[in-house]
């Protein structure tokens, strides 16, 4: 497809209406930073419009990448296990991420997640602005540093503050916890285990505000 100039922001690929459907279909074409080239497809939000949570990741990674969709890979299977676990039914929840294309870097055979920049953030943003409109969660979780810092500012220390509602315009609650690829990428089998049970516990507290 031959490059659009673009503006480096993703609102000028909007759609007239902002309806989900539309939305997904207008970010399959967005040229708003250099993403776009490297990854697959645009990997969008998936859950429905009335969901009652929206957890936001960092990017999509190789599985979803390949798939087009959020949060099928391992991390993703981790937070479905977290959320069976706390209590709470994944048909309530929104699964997103900041950056809607797999960014990465070639490592031999293998495609290696790399961290989106700053640049890339801000162009992709007005995609989760305008989930967030569309869906109006009651409450909105950040996975790991980039998704908290993207959405709470750049001060937000998610080693300090994790598991705490913060009180934000986003949404009657928010909360950041660390991404499940964090635990999967624990140093040590016991360092995993104390991981994914502080993550367990974060998710019930946020099954506490949901009854
Ligand atoms: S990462 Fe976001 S802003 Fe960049 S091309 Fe993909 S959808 Fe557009």
């Amino acid at each position: 497809m031959p490059r659009k100039p673009s503006n480096g922001s993703a609102e000028e690929f909007f759609p007239d209406k902002l309806t989900l459907p539309s939305l997904r279909e207008a970010a399959a074409d967005c040229q708003a930073c250099d993403l776009w080239e490297r990854g697959t497809q645009t990997v969008f939000g998936e859950g429905r419009r009335g969901a009652i949570v929206m957890f936001v990741g960092e990017q999509p990674g190789n599985e979803e990448d390949l798939t087009g969709k959020p949060f099928v890979g391992p991390a993703g299977r981790l937070l479905d296990e977290g959320l069976a676990e706390a209590g709470i039914d994944r048909s309530q929840t929104y699964v997103t991420n900041v950056v809607k294309h797999f960014k990465w870097e070639p490592r031999g055979k293998r495609r290696i997640h790399k961290k989106p920049n700053a640049q890339e953030i801000s162009a992709c943003r007005p995609w989760l602005e305008a989930e967030l409109k569309v869906i109006k969660p009651k409450v909105i979780v950040a996975l790991g540093a980039t998704a908290a810092q993207a959405l709470l500012g750049p001060k937000f220390r998610v080693t300090k503050q994790r598991g705490e509602f913060i009180e934000s315009t986003l949404a009657p609650y928010v909360m950041a916890t660390v991404h499940p690829s964090s635990i999967l990428r624990a140093p040590d089998d016991e360092t995993r285990r104390l991981e994914h049970r502080r993550f367990i516990d974060d998710l019930k507290k946020l099954a506490r505000v949901l009854k």
